[in-house]
């Protein structure tokens, strides 16, 4: 059954509702996502285009990826948060930035990216599937959201 969530940029000039069957959240430490959020790790929710409704203005810019691609990210320009990315690679979704929902109280990631680079204070729960880097094919991590 199709479920809501809504969210939006600190500010509130963004808003989106994302409609989808199952919701899922996967963190990553690589160093783009600790300098991007200014924190540990991003928390990313992947998404198909179709799914996603947003209203306000953004703004987004084009960063080159380890993988040789580029990604597209999205954000709101009064505020800056950043709200979703979209790589080359998979342009019928991305991810959303899951910090941003109304709601994150049930956000637990089914996974771990980039492990590697990790804050080595963060601990990770057991039996949480764990990649040194990424995986090539991110539709295994979207597997693994039912
Ligand atoms: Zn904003
Ligand atoms: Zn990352």
């Amino acid at each position: 059954m199709t479920s809501e969530r809504t969210g939006g940029c600190q500010c509130g000039a963004v808003r989106y509702r994302f409609r989808r069957e199952t919701f899922g959240v996967w963190a990553c430490h690589c160093t783009e996502c600790q300098k991007q959020s200014g924190s540990a790790f991003g928390l990313s929710m992947p998404f198909l285009k179709s799914e996603l409704e947003v209203t306000g203005e953004t703004a987004s810019f084009r960063r080159p990826t380890e993988s040789g691609s580029f990604t597209t990210c999205t954000y709101c320009p009064s505020c800056g948060s950043r709200l979703f990315h979209i790589s080359d690679r998979n342009p019928a979704g991305g991810v959303l930035k899951a910090g941003t929902l109304d709601d994150t109280s049930d956000l637990v990631p089914i996974a771990h990216l980039w492990t590697s680079k990790k804050q080595p204070w963060v601990v990770l729960a057991d039996g949480v599937p764990q990649f040194e880097t990424q995986p090539d094919d991110l539709s295994i991590l979207r597997e693994l959201i039912r």
